[in-house]
């Protein structure tokens, strides 16, 4: 700890946002860039170095933060890259995109604003690419074992990148053109531009992973291939089969799925289509769904340039503050939050009818109505307890002529048949079955990341992928060195 008072002399300040006018006119990062840096030694002070460290506790990947907040207060740079990549394989993109259940769990959150974890994160891993210190680190030898890792999100890329340093020959497959799950075609470049994702990319090559693209194992690669070819195989699919509402109109043009929308909106961004073909542009829309894909939807709606934007959310406002009977402190509230998406939408009036920013709570769709054309015109919708029980004549409409919906996934996708040629199991949520070890019943197989954990965040697929090389290496070789952050049935803090 640099300065023992650092927690009682200065108040937190967070990495400031590029004004909404200016950033809605691009893709790039909502952040002003080099605005970091001369604020977060201090924020980095401000850490307690607590005797029991609860933000540790809280973050899946153990990630040694007290260490490294003490090291970014000292100015030693690399002594705190190196703490940070000692767990976590990719800290530039939960730097940026976790929601940091560690700033929930900090002890100075208990009577004041937590430490600026993330931001110290994003600067250390920032620092590592700009420094020239992320090093490709290949095997000192081989193992001569080979291993598929099916998937390329966070839980393939830190498992493959795993096993390929402890010498494992790996080769990652993937449906998509490009390697990077959702990190890729779901996340929007406001909050991360893919340059993060082609520089790890880039050293996890000259290590040696291999990749092969557009290769959807279970169809252009079968079951029985995979097993007679490798030694062990991790199936690290996601979950990516949406959740449905099968409700009058759903058939309309212009009702779409938001992994339909956002995926074509990366591809404009990668420059691969001149515009998105389900562009918001000059349209009314409504998104159903009130989490982060959600809130993907709203922020590139709204730079595609939309007339309106509201996003529909079927729980009521959450309160400003945590509930302390309910959610008490460590626990990572259910609290308002607003996204740079909804104070863009906040700020720009998006939603004229909203209770907050874009967002009208306690709103359950009834159906859509279109026009002559078969083009959807109107949401209708109903407000509802909390029961979910309609209130008596709050039915209204709203104008809607591009309706997105982001309700979730109810598990992996199966329609590649490679679940099921592979006779493994799912349990009653529709994830893969899995043992201690991440092991299914097929030998050999192991599954992670959200086709196994059901959808879940960026921080716990890196997790997953971690541990599950760890076992992959011990039923590979009797033996292992890697580390394993989570067990397959570790949850998230709860009161
Ligand atoms: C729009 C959106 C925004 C999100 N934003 C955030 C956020 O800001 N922060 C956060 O922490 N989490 C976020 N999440 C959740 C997070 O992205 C996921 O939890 C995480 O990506 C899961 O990683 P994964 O590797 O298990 O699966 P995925 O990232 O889904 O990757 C699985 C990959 O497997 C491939 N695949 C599937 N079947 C096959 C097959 N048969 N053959 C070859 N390849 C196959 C898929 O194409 C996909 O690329 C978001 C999710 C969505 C949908
Ligand atoms: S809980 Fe907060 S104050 Fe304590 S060590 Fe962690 S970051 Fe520092």
């Amino acid at each position: 700890m640099g300065d023992p008072k650092g927690f009682l002399t200065v108040g937190r300040e967070d990495w400031p946002r590029r004004p909404v006018e200016e950033r809605v006119h691009d893709w790039q990062e909502v952040y002003v860039p080099g605005a970091l840096l001369p604020i977060i030694g201090k924020q980095a002070d401000r850490c307690m170095d607590c005797g029991i460290p609860f933000c540790h506790q809280a973050c899946p990947l153990g990630n040694l933060i007290p260490e490294w907040n003490d090291l970014v207060a000292r100015d030693d740079w690399w002594a705190a890259a190196d703490r940070l990549h000692a767990t976590n394989n990719f800290p530039e993109f939960t730097g940026r995109l976790c929601p940091a259940p560690c700033e929930s769990g900090c002890v100075l959150a208990i009577n004041q604003p937590a430490v600026t974890i993330k931001n110290v994160e994003v600067a250390i891993a920032d620092r590592i690419w700009d420094e020239g210190w992320a090093v490709p680190q290949p095997p000192d030898r081989l193992t001569g074992k080979v291993v598929a890792v099916i998937g390329s999100g966070p839980t393939g890329l830190a498992a493959a990148q795993q096993l390929t340093r402890a010498g494992h020959t790996v080769v990652v497959y993937e449906r998509d053109d490009r390697i990077g799950g959702l990190l890729r075609y779901g996340i929007p470049e406001f909050k991360m531009e893919k340059v993060h994702l082609e520089r790890r990319l880039g050293q996890m090559k000259a290590e040696g992973t291999k990749f092969r693209t557009s290769v959807t194992v279970g169809r252009d690669l079968t079951a029985a291939e995979l097993r007679k070819r490798y030694d062990a195989i991790l199936l690290a699919t996601g979950a990516t089969a949406w959740r449905g509402l099968p409700l009058p109109g759903r058939e309309l043009d212009g009702v779409h799925q938001a992994m339909e929308y956002l995926p074509l909106a990366n591809k404009v961004c990668e420059g691969d289509l001149p515009a998105n073909p389900l562009s918001a542009k000059d349209r009314h829309v409504v998104i159903i769904g009130g989490g982060d894909t959600g809130a993907d939807c709203l922020g590139t709606a709204v730079r595609e340039g939309a007339v309106s934007v509201s996003q529909l959310d079927i729980y009521p406002q959450p309160a400003a503050d945590r509930d302390e009977q309910a959610e008490p402190w460590p626990v990572h509230p259910k609290i308002y939050r607003l996204s740079a998406a909804h104070e863009e939408a906040r700020d720009l009036a998006t939603a004229p009818q909203a209770d907050a920013d874009a967002r009208l709570f306690k709103a359950s769709t009834l159906r859509f109505t279109g026009d002559e054309q078969g083009r959807v015109r109107e949401l209708h919708l109903v407000e509802v307890d909390a029961e979910r029980r309609p209130r008596p004549d709050s039915e209204r409409a709203l104008r809607a002529d591009l309706v997105l919906l982001a309700l979730g996934f109810s598990g992996p996708d199966r329609s590649d048949g490679l679940i099921d040629a592979l006779a493994l199991d799912l349990d009653g949520r529709g994830v893969l079955v899995r043992d201690a070890e991440f092991a299914t019943k097929v030998p050999g197989v192991f599954a992670a990341g959200d086709a196994a954990r059901g959808q879940s965040l960026i921080v716990w697929a890196i997790a997953e992928g971690r541990a599950a090389a760890a076992s992959m290496d011990r039923y590979l070789t009797g033996r292992t060195t890697l580390p394993s952050p989570i067990g397959p049935t570790d949850r998230p803090l709860t009161a």
